[in-house]
């Protein structure tokens, strides 16, 4: 998901649908903003699909007045799959304090078992999300004021968790102790704050960057400035390594790195770690193009773009059912058949999921005539499903959690397959190899959990 806020600015609002714009990427099923302004209190617009086609209106924007909102962009991964209104984000709910607003980047390990405690204790959920639970332990909280009532519940939650909350006044932006997901704080040009989950949404409304949210760090904005606080045990930073590979924008800065540079520069350890002669290195679009980049540098083989993508379909992977998943593929991508004729390519991609979009595409690569088809992987092996706010499927549908590496080349009936070793994907990320505590999380290639996922290990979906 993609979470926005922005605080001491006229028409606050404005600002969250721009930066919820530019996060798109991270979630298109649905988004939601929620403002507030001294005499009319607090107002939430919660809708089904693109910023761009809710949150541009006159007549929706003044809904949504006042100096303060956030925002959110919603991708399913906890709580129901698809359609459900009570489910988009922000969640709103009045308490003890006054109302207070939360979005949520990330997923809750425990969230079933909180709302099975909550819910025993006399809460009543209005939705299926894992935030929910946030808002129950807010409420129940001794606490006096909002924040700190917030941190009283996040000290009960596991898991991922970003989050950017607000009350009548008051900003607040908090990253759980591992800081898996991201959190930006920048200034705005009159001196008001926002929040946002990438550095591409302070860019396209001309905001500074600041800082990182630390991990553990709560910070709260105000008129008064920022105030920053670390509530929680400190544990050893477990940033996911999946927003370097595939998940945040290109243009995104993380971590003092470069998205795009990180890309490319596993691009280019690929083709260090698995050579082959062919005549082009061609990017499955978006995701692979910096990788392919990287690789025709780092190899000498001309890049070139024999997939052509249709600017106008959203991501593939994010449609719920395979159906449409399955269409999707064909609605997006299409062999520049002219320069694809008789050729040896390598063809490269970020990630394989279930392997559906590689599949569909050598296929359209072979019935153009290319002569040899190369697949090479920016990431390695998906094995394992990511609890944190990623929608990896179960082990069943994970190809590489099924099948050996040449097993999954006989499957696709590719020529060659390879994907970029755990090492290679961590000295692209600044690293020198993945240590034995390991720099970032990467528990989708190694499964390796940093945070046990308490829920899953209940249902028996995992040991
Ligand atoms: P597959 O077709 O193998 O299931 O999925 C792989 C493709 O989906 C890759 O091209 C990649 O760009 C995209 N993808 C991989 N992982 C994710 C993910 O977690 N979320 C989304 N939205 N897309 C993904
Ligand atoms: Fe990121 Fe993978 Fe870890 Fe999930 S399991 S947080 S996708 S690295
Ligand atoms: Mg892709």
């Amino acid at each position: 998901c993609g979470i926005f806020g922005a605080t001491g600015v006229p028409d606050a609002a404005n600002f969250v649908a721009l930066g919820l714009h530019a996060l798109q990427h991270r979630g298109q099923e649905a988004g939601g903003i929620v403002s507030f302004a001294p005499g009319v209190g607090f107002s939430s617009v919660r809708r089904f699909g693109y910023v761009r086609d809710n949150f541009t209106s006159a007549d929706v924007m003044k809904q949504l007045p006042g100096q303060i909102a956030c925002g959110h962009v919603r991708y399913s991964t906890a709580g129901s799959k698809g359609a459900a209104i009570r489910d988009v984000q922000p969640l709103f709910a009045e308490f003890a304090m006054g109302g207070c607003a939360i979005a949520h980047n990330g997923n809750l390990t425990n969230a079933e078992a909180l709302r099975a405690e909550l819910i025993d204790r006399g809460s009543i959920f209005q939705s299926s999300s894992d935030t929910e639970c946030i808002i129950h332990l807010m409420a129940r909280s001794i606490q006096r004021s909002i924040p700190e009532r917030m941190k009283d519940a996040l000290r009960r939650v596991e898991g991922a968790f970003s989050v950017i909350a607000m009350t009548r006044t008051k900003l607040i932006g908090v990253r759980d102790a591992r800081g898996v997901r991201p959190l930006m704080l920048g200034r705005l040009t009159n001196g008001g704050w926002c929040l946002a989950s990438e550095t591409c949404a302070l860019d396209i409304i001309g905001a500074e960057f600041v800082r990182e949210v630390q991990p553990g760090e709560m910070v709260i904005c105000t008129a008064d400035g920022i105030e920053s606080s670390f509530p929680f045990e400190a544990k050893p930073k477990k940033f996911c390594v999946f927003e370097y590979v595939y998940f945040s924008r290109p243009d995104s800065v993380i971590g003092g790195h470069s998205v795009y540079e990180t890309r490319r520069r596993i691009g280019v350890e690929l083709a260090k770690e698995n050579p082959v002669e062919a005549d082009l290195v061609c990017p499955v679009p978006d995701s692979g193009t910096p990788a392919a980049i990287g690789f025709s540098q780092e190899s000498g083989i001309p890049y070139a773009m024999g997939i052509i993508r249709n600017q106008y379909m959203g991501r593939t992977f994010i449609e719920p059912t395979a159906e449409i998943r399955n269409m999707g593929v064909r609605l997006k991508l299409n062999v520049n058949r002219a320069l694809i004729k008789g050729k040896r390519v390598i063809l490269v991609d970020d990630s394989v999921v279930r392997g559906t979009t590689s599949q569909k595409i050598k296929d359209m690569i072979l019935d153009a005539g290319a002569a040899e088809v190369h697949f090479r992987i920016a990431s390695p092996p998906t094995q394992w499903p990511c609890f944190y706010g990623v929608d990896t499927p179960d082990r069943e549908n994970l190809l590489a959690a099924q099948m050996t590496v040449e097993q999954m080349r006989q499957h696709l009936g590719v020529n060659s397959l390879a994907f970029v070793s755990l090492d290679g994907m961590y000295r692209a990320c600044g690293e020198k190899k993945r240590a034995a505590e390991p720099q970032f999380c990467d528990a989708c290639f190694s499964g390796d959990y940093p945070v046990r996922p308490t829920d899953v290990i209940a249902a028996g979906r995992v040991k």
